[in-house]
């Protein structure tokens, strides 16, 4: 039996009438726009259906990070397969894979006093498990009032109600509310447009500050279950704060004994130059979100890290607080888990981290030179996470008209220089894999570069 997607040329789909309806997209899709249909991936590059070789600059979508077509991944992907596809990790059953995964990430996050593991399928599982978590914590350690939840503007922390309602971007908000009440927004560590119009990092650190105590002290810490945020921001526009931010933040929550969940499900195992974003910082978090690179896009897999505090806490809860009562038929995939441990053994082996500072320092600094374009008005990044800020006004720093279609325009010029990237409203956003070498950043940049010079 030949299955219908082999008897169409890879070119077809193209322009295909499509019973698909992309995420993210409009639901009516304009028929005159051609679709990069991505048929195969080696290493940092992949393959359109037109044959067209392309440097993967967008990395999958931030978590391909140890390149494509891994033989060691598909390797331990196809044995564990050979063995058990699936079997379930609820009450009194498991099998081996989810226990040495758990094991793993507890010995590689023992610096951060982690603890205990809980399993999902992707990012907006492990937020959402991260929040009920911390509800949960309160509830066992006896302060039940501790329900609201703190995060930043411009964070994304995907796209169940729970990570939606605490998402700061109101794109996110407008077709799906009422969302989850008790969320308090708070300004972002954003040097190049804040509220106080300040560029001195440590000014901005000072208002943000007290901004957060002013906000804990009219809510009442005792209301508050934990404050959210990402380590540097992504798909907001990789917003990266200033040095004294992260300690500082963590400071203020430990006076009011507001937990601290990080979102590392871009940053986590290598993207920003350290193994975790927070840790790049020196701050400690009490919950941890992952997945993207955990498994690198090879089988989806999330995993939320509690510490010690945390866990100790749940399991010695009084009554039903001491019952983990949330949990998904793919918490703890085998198959997943597989791949997980082959793609951190990769991590490890080949210091990706190591690399992505590396090579993210020739990126980021190559990238600068791009200012010089009219729509330019600044770069950013740390490691391997990077977005061009497209705008209207240099003067003003006045973002372009996201309806311009001026970011799909620069990314579709940027594909025929022989590079993806990501047009996000009114940025270009980078985050290749994180085996890229210094050769191909610079190949990113120049592609980068020509195109900008097509729309300026
Ligand atoms: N958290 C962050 C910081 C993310 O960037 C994303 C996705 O981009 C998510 C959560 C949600 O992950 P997923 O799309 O796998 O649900």
């Amino acid at each position: 039996l030949t299955p219908d997607s082999a008897i169409r040329a890879a070119g077809d789909y193209k322009t295909a009438t499509k019973n698909f309806w992309h995420p993210m997209s409009p639901s009516k899709q304009d028929p005159s726009q051609e679709t990069l249909i991505v048929v195969s991936g080696e290493g940092n590059y992949v393959t359109d259906a037109d044959g067209n070789r392309l440097l993967d600059g967008v990395g999958g979508l931030w978590n391909v990070n140890v390149g494509h077509n891994r033989a060691e991944v598909k390797d331990a992907i196809k044995a564990q397969l050979d063995q058990l596809a699936y079997y379930q990790s609820f009450d009194g059953v498991a099998h081996p894979r989810v226990y040495d995964l758990a094991d793993r990430l507890v010995g590689m996050l023992a610096q951060e006093d982690a603890h205990r593991v809980l399993f999902g399928s992707n990012g907006s599982d492990a937020v959402e498990t991260a929040l009920k978590l911390s509800r949960q914590y309160w509830i066992a350690a006896g302060e039940p009032g501790r329900v609201r939840f703190l995060s930043l503007r411009n964070s994304y922390h995907g796209m169940h109600i729970g990570g939606t309602s605490v998402g700061g971007n109101a794109v996110y908000h407008y077709n799906h509310g009422p969302l989850l009440p008790g969320v308090e927004l708070l300004d972002s560590p954003f040097l190049y447009r804040n509220p106080w119009n300040t560029e001195d990092p440590a000014e901005l650190t000072d208002h943000l500050i007290r901004q957060l105590e002013e906000r804990i002290e009219f809510l009442g810490g005792q209301t508050i279950a934990a404050f959210i945020a990402e380590p540097v921001q992504g798909a907001g526009g990789v917003i990266v704060p200033p040095e004294d931010y992260w300690p500082r933040v963590r400071e203020v929550l430990d006076r009011h004994g507001i937990l601290m969940i990080s979102d590392e499900v871009v940053t986590g195992f290598g993207r920003t130059g350290n193994m975790l974003g927070s840790r790049g910082w020196g701050v400690k978090p009490d919950i941890m979100a992952f997945a993207k690179g955990i498994s690198a896009g090879y089988i989806p897999l999330a995993a939320t890290v509690f510490n010690r505090r945390v866990a100790d806490a749940i399991e010695n809860g009084p009554g039903f607080s001491n019952v983990i009562m949330h949990g998904y038929t793919y918490s703890g995939h085998p198959t997943a888990a597989a791949a997980a441990l082959a793609v951190l053994d990769i991590v490890e082996r080949d210091d990706l981290p190591g690399n992505a500072g590396l090579v993210g320092a020739v990126l980021q600094d190559e990238l600068q030179a791009l200012e010089s374009h009219r729509y330019v008005g600044e770069t950013r990044g740390k490691g391997l996470m990077a977005a061009i800020d497209l705008v209207a006004d240099k003067g003003t720093r006045e973002s372009v008209d996201p309806s311009s279609g001026i970011a799909h325009r620069i990314a579709a010029a940027a594909r025929e220089e022989g590079v993806v990237v990501r047009p996000a409203g009114t940025k270009i956003i980078l985050s290749p894999p994180l085996t890229l070498e210094a050769d191909e950043a610079r190949e990113m940049v120049r592609a980068l570069d020509a195109a900008l010079s097509r729309v300026d």
